[in-house]
């Protein structure tokens, strides 16, 4: 397993939703290890080339504090209240930072590694947390959501990160 960086297509790909969870307890450790590693807070499946609704995060990025974790399956936002700006970076787009919009407090159902169902409330920056990485699920990336003004700022970045995807999967 390792990141998918943009603009890989599986990242534009969207996801269905996940029938059987059994091999996703292994999946997500993986995905836990590799987020830890790489110093985010959030990883979706999508960003580990598998196109189906997984996400895993914990808002601290700290491994010593494994009770943060949370693995959401076929999440769904029920309500959204507030908005705010705040910077977001991505592992799949290593280097870029932007501010994006997001809510600050939303209700979010889904179902566990069990498949168990959960609803609960985020807050702050773990309701941000959430809106990314489900960003991910939808084929939607954060510089989709960047102001004109951070679109403009990170323009060369984003086409560096091109080249090098383009130069990698020449096919020859
Ligand atoms: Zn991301």
């Amino acid at each position: 397993m390792k990141i998918v960086l943009y603009p890989d297509p599986v990242l534009r790909r969207g996801t269905k939703a996940v029938d059987d969870t059994s091999p996703w307890k292994e999946r997500a450790r993986e995905m836990f290890d590799l987020m830890y590693e790489t110093q985010g807070v959030g990883l979706a499946a999508p960003q580990v080339g598998i196109s189906e609704a997984v996400l895993v995060l914990n808002p601290t990025g700290d491994k010593e504090k494994p009770e943060e974790e949370l693995v959401l399956v076929n999440p769904r936002i029920v309500s959204r209240k507030g908005k705010e700006w705040g910077q977001e970076g991505c592992l799949s787009f290593p280097g870029i930072w932007g501010d994006v919009q997001r809510a600050l407090k939303i209700v979010v159902h889904a179902i566990d590694l069990d498949g168990q169902p959960t609803e609960f409330v985020a807050e702050d920056f773990l309701a941000r947390v959430i809106q990314h990485e489900m960003d991910h699920l939808n084929g939607v990336v954060f510089i989709d959501r960047f102001s004109p003004a951070d679109k403009i700022r990170t323009r060369n970045q984003i086409e560096e990160l091109e080249d090098r995807w383009r130069s990698q999967h020449a096919s020859r």
